[in-house]
C-alpha cells in the first residue's frame, strides 16, 4: 500500500488522531438522544485522573459513549483535578454498550449523554468524594437530601453538611464548553445552581463570551428532574455522524467557532454585560431570539 493511500485510510477510520481510549473503528451516533442507538462505542474506564465511577454504577453497564464524549470526559476531568486539585468527579451514566432505551432515563440513547455528579465540599470547604450516592442540593446549594441510583436504598447516614462546589463545578462546565473537539448542546442544570455558577465564573473574571454562551448552555429542562443533583451534559452530533442518521433535536446553536466571529447579541458580550444578573438577562434575550429550530423536540434526560 503506498504512503498516501495508508494515509488516506488512516484519516478515514479516525485511526492516527484518535486518544487512547479511543476504538479500532470510528464510534457514531445513530438516531437521537431518546431514541437512537451507538455503533463502535469507546468506553470510559471507570476509573481516571480526576474522575471516578461510583461503584453502584459500574454495574449498570453504562459507561459507553462516542469517543468524542468519553474522551472530553477524561480531558475535563483532568484539567479541573490539576486547576483545583482535590475534587473527583463522579461519574454517572453514559449509554449502555448499543445504545437503546434504559430503565433509569429517557434519553442516554445514543452515546452523547452523560450525568456529572456534583462536586462537592465539606464544612471546612474541603472537597469530599461521593462514593455511594447523588445528593440533592437546595437553591442555596446546601446538600439537603441523597440521591440513590434508581432502586436502591438512600445510604443510612444522615445527609452530611455538604456544599454545592461552584469552584470545581464551574471549571467543569469550564472545561466543557471550551473544548476545542466537542460541541455542547445542553448542559441540564437546576436554576439556582446554574446561576451560582455563572456568579462563580464572573467573580473569577471569565471571559464574558464564554458566560453569555454557559448563560444559554445550562438550561433547567421543564419536563424532567430539575436536575439539582447532577449535571447532565448533552452532546451534539458530530459533522461525521450527522451523515450516518444522528439527529439534533431541540435549538440547533451556532457553534462556538463561530460564536466569537459574531456580533453582539448573538456574539461576544458587551464587556459590561458582566455580572450573573445581566447575563441570565443575555442568556434569555439570546434564547428568545434564536431563530425557531429546524427539528424541535422534547429534551429528555
Ligand atoms: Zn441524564
Amino acid at each position: 500500500m503506498n504512503r498516501r493511500l495508508l494515509a488516506l485510510l488512516l484519516a478515514l477510520t479516525g485511526a492516527g488522531c484518535a486518544g487512547p481510549l479511543a476504538t479500532t473503528f470510528s464510534s457514531t451516533s445513530l438516531g437521537t438522544a431518546a431514541d437512537g442507538t451507538l455503533r463502535h462505542p469507546a468506553s470510559l474506564p471507570f476509573e481516571g485522573e480526576g474522575y471516578a465511577v461510583p461503584v453502584p454504577w459500574r454495574t449498570r453497564h453504562a459507561n459507553y459513549g462516542t469517543e468524542t464524549l468519553v474522551d472530553l470526559i477524561a480531558r475535563v476531568s483532568r484539567e479541573v483535578e490539576r486547576d483545583a486539585p482535590g475534587g473527583v468527579a463522579a461519574i454517572g451514566d453514559l449509554s449502555r454498550r448499543r445504545g437503546g432505551g434504559s430503565a433509569q432515563h429517557r434519553s442516554h440513547q445514543d452515546g452523547r449523554d452523560v450525568d456529572v455528579f456534583f462536586y462537592a465540599t465539606d464544612a471546612g470547604g474541603r472537597p469530599v468524594r461521593l462514593n455511594e450516592a447523588m445528593l440533592h442540593f437546595s437553591s442555596e446549594g446546601r446538600a439537603v437530601r441523597w440521591s440513590p441510583p434508581q432502586g436502591t436504598r438512600a445510604p443510612a447516614r444522615p445527609v452530611p453538611p455538604y456544599r454545592f462546589d461552584a469552584r470545581r463545578n464551574w471549571a467543569f462546565v469550564r472545561g466543557l464548553l471550551s473544548d476545542p473537539d466537542a460541541e455542547v448542546q445542553w448542559i441540564f442544570v437546576q436554576r439556582s445552581l446554574g446561576a451560582a455558577l455563572l456568579r462563580e465564573a464572573a467573580a473569577e473574571g471569565d471571559d464574558p463570551a464564554l458566560l453569555a454562551r454557559a448563560a444559554f448552555i445550562l438550561h433547567q429542562p421543564s419536563d424532567s428532574e430539575p436536575h439539582d443533583d447532577h449535571m447532565h451534559v448533552r452532546l451534539y452530533c458530530g459533522i461525521g455522524e450527522r451523515s450516518f442518521g444522528c439527529a439534533d433535536r431541540g435549538p440547533v446553536r451556532w457553534w462556538k467557532k463561530m460564536w466569537k466571529y459574531m456580533e453582539a447579541p448573538f456574539g461576544r458580550a458587551p464587556a459590561e454585560s458582566v455580572g450573573a444578573d445581566r447575563l441570565a438577562a443575555f442568556g434569555r434575550l439570546i434564547r428568545e431570539e434564536t431563530p425557531p429550530t429546524p427539528a424541535a423536540g422534547k429534551l429528555t434526560s
